[in-house]
């Protein structure tokens, strides 16, 4: 993505939101959220189907009454704005190009609707679309083009604006695989040169770990933890996240003195972080690449390896331990079926309860 001239007029802003509650009817879709995105980051919300993220970002924009709370942009209050008075830009799932219009109408269009003079709008249309590397197909219809270079334009209509504050709603979610992949990198290349404040939504934990500067993770209309990436994935402060963002291992038992106790009973001498008072343990995560498998007598737990899937660049396994309860292990070599082997454990996050999939 090449010579835009990536000089702001606006700065980006903060987006704080305290105490936000929004309400469809009996449902209470967002509980009392407060999140503060700074000036420039790139801000993902990610959580499962129903959590709240589409609600918490049509708030942003307007387009939802809080029934609680307050949203500010660099601390003035919005709450009384209109959608089209808080200059946000959107990039929404479905593209929401117009057909009719060629590309270089559509993402001219708001600049129009600004009353920006013609030989600007040339300028800053053909700059923004040289950005997203569209500056060849300018004449064509959006029906003319990929589902990607679709996206790619419904970027560029949002950024042109200058907005200090970019929403973008699953926007890769319709693409294939690959493409999400490159394009998300592109996305997130594009963002740091412009250096806008980016609010990002999406189901996908691999999404967001690649792209974005801190997460918000949600689960049931409430902020579950914020964090960067690998504050996230590393340190997840409840079973819920770290169920869900990655693969997780949850081993039942509880603290004794400065050890872990399985439940059937053996000790597991590893450094232990606690979620919660240690009377309170419940189970213990570790992620299974980061298990260690070996046959020697320094191992913690053995078990049978019971299947085994083949993900390319590892393959994954699925060990029994006695007592019936399953670990998943990350190697890079294979594992015979049946084979008994011992773990190595190297630490454990010690948690309260098992994660809703798993109790
Ligand atoms: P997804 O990833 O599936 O899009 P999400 O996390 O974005 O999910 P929301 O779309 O914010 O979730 O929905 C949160 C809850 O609010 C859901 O239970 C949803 O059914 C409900 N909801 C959202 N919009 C409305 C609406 N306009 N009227 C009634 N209920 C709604």
């Amino acid at each position: 993505m090449t010579n835009f001239d990536t000089r702001r007029a606006s700065e980006p802003v903060s987006v704080e939101m305290s105490s936000v509650a929004v309400r469809f009817g009996e449902l209470l879709a967002l509980k009392s959220v407060d999140l503060t995105v700074r000036p420039g980051e790139l801000f993902t919300l990610l959580g499962p189907s129903g959590c709240g993220k589409t609600t918490l970002l049509r708030s942003i924009a307007g387009f939802n009454c809080l029934a609680e709370g307050h949203i500010r942009f660099n601390g003035r209050n919005v709450d009384q704005l209109q959608p089209w008075n808080r200059n946000i830009g959107f990039v929404f799932q479905n593209y929401a190009l117009w057909p009719t219009k060629t590309i270089f109408e559509n993402v001219a269009y708001g600049l129009r609707m600004r009353k920006v003079p013609r030989d600007e709008i040339v300028r800053r249309v053909a700059g923004v679309l040289d950005l997203v590397e569209l500056g060849e197909v300018a004449s064509q219809y959006p029906g003319q083009l990929s589902g990607g270079m679709q996206q790619r334009a419904a970027l560029a209509r949002a950024v042109v604006i200058d907005p200090p504050l970019l929403l973008l709603d699953e926007p890769l979610s319709n693409l294939d695989a690959k493409l999400r992949v490159t394009l998300r990198r592109g996305i997130r290349e594009m963002l740091v040169r412009l250096g806008l404040t980016a609010i990002y939504v999406t189901h996908d934990q691999e999404e967001a770990l690649d792209i974005s500067d801190r997460i918000a993770v949600m689960n049931r209309g409430r902020v579950a933890q914020v964090g960067t990436p690998r504050e996230i994935y590393d340190q997840p402060d409840s079973s819920f996240v770290a169920d869900f963002v990655g693969k997780a291992n949850f081993i039942e038992g509880r603290v004794v003195g400065k050890s872990f106790v399985t439940r059937t009973g053996t000790r597991l001498d590893v450094p232990l972080r606690l979620a919660c008072e240690a009377s309170n343990v419940r189970c213990a995560f570790i992620r299974p690449e980061d298990i260690e498998i070996r046959s020697d007598a320094r191992s913690q737990l053995r078990g049978t390896v019971e299947g085994t899937s083949y993900f390319g660049s590892f393959f994954q396994h699925r060990i029994a331990l006695e007592g019936g309860q399953k670990l998943f292990v990350q190697t890079r070599t294979h594992l015979d079926l049946g084979r008994v082997t011992g773990m190595q454990i190297p630490h454990l996050t010690g948690y309260p309860e098992l994660p809703p999939s798993q109790d």
